[in-house]
């Protein structure tokens, strides 16, 4: 039996310092004399220094590593996110309809004793032609109207509205560089990876770099992002690719500043669909940060440049725009002997719905929970891990391509062939012909590590559209003066909120003035 007392993190992005953190937090939180946290990045290598909007999660994932809110917010130039507004993703511009809607991120109004909304919003009890999430959540109304999320007074991480972040992802990285040593006791080293040595078993027996010689350790989390350094290059994870389900496999993005220092700021993504794709566009606090998620099946380079140009219009003249090459999959062995992936060395969804850095979230607070005293008992923690990990990425892979496959555009071959069944998972078209009779349920989902929760998949299936025909079931909704109530309580609530709650651009600049 040989005792787990040192783990060395390799990469010092996103996934690296959230790691570092979370796992030094808990295993301090323990014994503070147990397991060694160690982190090693390469001065050379950058980081990716995309993935900048988040998921609620990540206020958990904060909170719990003891990071003060006002300080995240000024060191990563964070602001908040409610929710996405996807555009034109219903149904193209131009055509009779509407061709956008809200998933905000608050679940659907529950009255203790109250009705269920969702099933009286398809029966008509919502005022009429009222969108799905306007009518069950005050949330859109909010946004809409450039409310934050919380008061200025409200505890850190806490408010009346859900809520996620966006931020600058390298500023976010330092910041929790400088948290994890000052406050966690994490040990960095700054150099380059060069080789990797196996023991006997195949496990990895010390990494070699160049500034700093070996290093060892009892576990190595691999964070060297899409480089896949240790996972994939030397113990030969294999990689499924789920480029069949999923398209997009490109990215030009760019860092655009506002028109004037005091523009609106939106907390929420806004995604715009495109002809092979569609754009994200996010507002930080001194700038946008704005990328087009194509496939390069279906468009090239310079036409995705010229429409992504086209988006932004002069705001883009003069920027250079950087291109990235990624594809949607995992390595169903995330965690092999004594080397773990976590971030995009394991794997990558395409980055609607934000679930790169969840997806970290998650793999973090599993790592740190089954990992084991003892070296011996690794395989087991391993295997538990894999599990996990792969449905988490199924189901997150089933929801993202929902958002695809549900559009009624038809008017590229992009939109066309993500409406063919052959690229839709089986599971998703099961789901899809029940819920034509029945609204999603809780039941649908099993585990309660779900990322996305029943009413995210509510959400995108009524703001797509989707008929769920009640018909057959009215008798066993006999609450509609009851619900009809409700939804007026919904707007009432909602203009009180609009005086309670402070415009985003304020709460924003008066945290980071008062940190
Ligand atoms: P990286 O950021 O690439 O970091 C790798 C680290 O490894 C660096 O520190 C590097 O120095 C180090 N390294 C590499 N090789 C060595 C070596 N040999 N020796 C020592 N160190 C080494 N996620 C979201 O949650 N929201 C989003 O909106 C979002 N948008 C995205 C958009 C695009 C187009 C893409 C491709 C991804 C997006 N993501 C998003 C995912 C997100 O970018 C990543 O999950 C996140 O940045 C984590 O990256 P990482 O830490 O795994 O890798």
């Amino acid at each position: 039996m040989a005792r787990l007392k040192k783990v060395l993190i390799v990469g010092g992005g996103t996934a690296g310092w959230l790691a570092a953190c979370y796992l030094a937090k808990a295993v301090n939180a323990v014994d503070p004399q147990g397991v060694q946290v160690h982190l090693v990045e390469s001065p050379d290598i950058g980081l990716l220094g995309v993935g900048e909007a988040t998921f609620p999660s990540i206020r958990g994932t904060l909170a719990a590593i003891g990071l003060d809110e006002r300080r995240f917010l000024v060191g990563a130039t964070a602001t908040y996110k409610q929710g996405i507004h996807y555009r034109h993703w219903v149904r193209p511009p131009g055509t009779p309809g509407a061709d956008h809607f809200f998933h905000p991120f608050n679940a659907p109004s529950q009255r203790p004793g109250g009705p269920d909304l969702v099933p009286y919003w398809l029966l008509g009890a919502a005022p009429e032609g009222m969108p799905f999430a306007d009518a069950v959540s005050m949330q859109a109304t909010l946004v809409d109207h450039s409310r934050g999320p919380k008061r200025f007074k409200d505890a850190d991480y806490q408010g009346p509205m859900n809520h996620a972040f966006h931020f600058d992802a390298a500023c976010f990285a330092r910041v929790l560089a400088e948290h994890g040593q000052e406050a966690l006791g994490v040990k960095r080293h700054v150099a380059t990876v060069e080789r990797t040595e196996l023991d006997e078993q195949g496990a990895i027996a010390r990494v070699v770099t160049k500034e700093l010689g070996e290093l060892t350790a009892d576990l190595y989390v691999d964070c060297t992002g899409l480089r896949s350094m240790l996972i994939g290059n030397v113990m030969q994870s294999p990689f499924r690719s789920r480029a069949d389900v999923l398209f997009a496999n490109r990215a030009v993005a760019m860092q655009v500043p506002y028109a004037s220092a005091d523009a609106p700021i939106p907390s929420y993504t806004i995604s715009t669909a495109q002809e092979a794709g569609w754009i994200w566009d996010i507002g930080l606090q001194k700038r946008r940060g704005v990328g087009y998620v194509y496939s390069s099946n279906h468009t090239t380079q310079e036409r995705a440049e010229e429409v992504f140009r086209g988006y932004l219009g002069p705001a883009a003249n003069g920027l250079k725009a950087m291109h990235i090459k990624f594809e949607t999959g995992y390595r169903p062995e995330h965690w092999r002997k004594n080397c773990v992936a976590v971030g995009l060395a394991g794997g990558f969804v395409e980055p609607l719905e934000s679930t790169g850095i969840a997806l970290i979230e998650l793999a973090t607070y599993l790592l740190t929970h089954l990992l084991p005293s003892d070296t011996d008992q690794m395989e087991q923690a391993a295997r538990h891990f894999n599990e996990m990990m792969i449905a988490r990425y199924d189901r997150i892979i089933d929801f993202i391509k929902m958002h695809y496959c549900l559009s009624q555009r038809r008017d590229s071959p992009f939109w066309i062939d993500n409406a063919d069944p052959a690229s839709i998972p089986q599971t998703l078209q099961d789901k899809l012909a029940q819920w034509k009779h029945r609204p999603p349920h809780r039941l649908d989902f099993v585990s309660d590590l779900e990322m996305f929760l029943v009413c995210s998949w509510q959400y995108v299936l009524y703001g797509m559209e989707f008929k769920t025909d009640l018909s057959a079931m009215r008798h066993a909704y006999p609450r509609m003066d009851d619900a009809r109530q409700e939804f007026r309580n919904i707007q009432l609530a909602a203009s009180q909120a609009l005086h309670d709650l402070p415009d985003h651009r304020a709460l924003v600049e008066k945290m980071c003035r008062e940190h």
